[in-house]
């Protein structure tokens, strides 16, 4: 199928951007890589009047490493964020994760936030930004905003963004904790069955912190902070582990979809998070 009409914007900075989303309200959306409101569009299941690219606005393309503080703008792409050393060594956990979206194809256009600002909950960049405790920088109207990622969140599609606001960066505190993103698909190319993300520092043998999402297993990305708690202060054995496993299973609430039964979901989840946390672990 192929959309309905629209209007095609092309501001080139970030308040002529906010002054057209004003205008038009919710017959308005920003477009960044359309690898999710194109085909939204196409299957009529977005109507928009207004598209406002954001290719133009330089300001959303930089990345920095500046001490500790990650900076992302919001446009940077997939296949930018797998490219660049600089975040591989910063954390690494964000070339581990963006190598498990989709394909290349849908990597070189789609952008990180693009990914996050979707309120998704298939999307995996969601689940790794509450692992990490990102911040999430908003513009509007009224001027800049911050957001933690894990506030993010409140329905599908439903986020703390107002309609007239543009995610701008994604601030992400640097980190040298044991990682790992485990994903696991029906395909390659494919949105996750269950995935989850893992970071875990330790000291003298022990579990000193633990930070663990699971992605698609629940309306929003689940920040499982039962699961982390479960593995701090412990040598994360395989009691440990089971625990962990438990405790982020009270968090999820997965649905029945074409990936399968709750049952199964859940089933794939614990998996994935055992071999998530194995990995971070050896890597701690
Ligand atoms: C075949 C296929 C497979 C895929 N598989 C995966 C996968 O495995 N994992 C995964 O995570 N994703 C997957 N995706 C989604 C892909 O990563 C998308 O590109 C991404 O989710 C959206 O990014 P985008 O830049 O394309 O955003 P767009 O499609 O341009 O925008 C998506 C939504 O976010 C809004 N938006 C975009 N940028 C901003 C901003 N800066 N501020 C405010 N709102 C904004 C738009 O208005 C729109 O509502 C897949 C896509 C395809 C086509």
């Amino acid at each position: 199928m192929i959309p309905s009409g629209f209007e095609y914007h092309r501001p080139s900075d970030l308040p002529a951007a906010v002054k057209i989303l004003d205008e038009h309200g919710d017959e308005a959306r920003v477009l960044a890589g359309g690898h999710s409101i194109i085909p939204m569009m196409k299957l009529r299941m977005a109507d928009l009047s207004h598209l406002i690219d954001l290719q133009d606005v330089a300001s959303l393309k930089e990345v920095s490493v500046s001490g500790d503080t990650i900076t992302i703008g919001a446009m940077v792409t997939q296949a930018e964020l797998i490219g660049n050393d600089a975040l591989a060594k910063a954390a690494p956990i964000l070339r581990e994760a963006a190598l498990q979206i989709a394909d290349p194809q849908v990597r070189y256009v789609g952008t990180i936030g693009g990914n996050v600002a979707n309120g998704d909950p298939g999307n995996d960049m969601p689940g790794l930004m509450q692992c990490l405790d990102a911040t999430y920088v908003l513009y509007g109207s009224d001027g800049e905003r911050e957001v933690d990622a894990r506030e993010f969140y409140e329905a599908a599609y439903m986020t703390a963004r107002a309609d007239n606001e543009i995610l701008t960066h994604i601030k992400i505190k640097a980190t040298t904790a044991g990682y790992a993103y485990e994903k696991q698909k029906r395909k390659i190319g494919d949105y996750a069955t269950a995935a989850a993300a893992v970071l875990i520092e330790q000291s003298g043998g022990k579990v000193t912190s633990a930070s663990i999402a699971m992605t698609n297993l629940s309306d929003t990305p689940i920040h499982s902070v039962g699961a982390g708690d479960a593995l701090v202060g412990t040598a994360c054995d395989a009691a440990a582990i089971n625990a962990a496993i438990a405790a982020m299973q009270v968090d999820i609430q997965p649905n029945e979809d074409n990936r399968g039964p709750i049952e199964f979901k859940r089933h794939v989840a614990a998996t994935m998070l055992r071999r998530a946390i194995e990995r971070a672990w050896s890597r701690a």
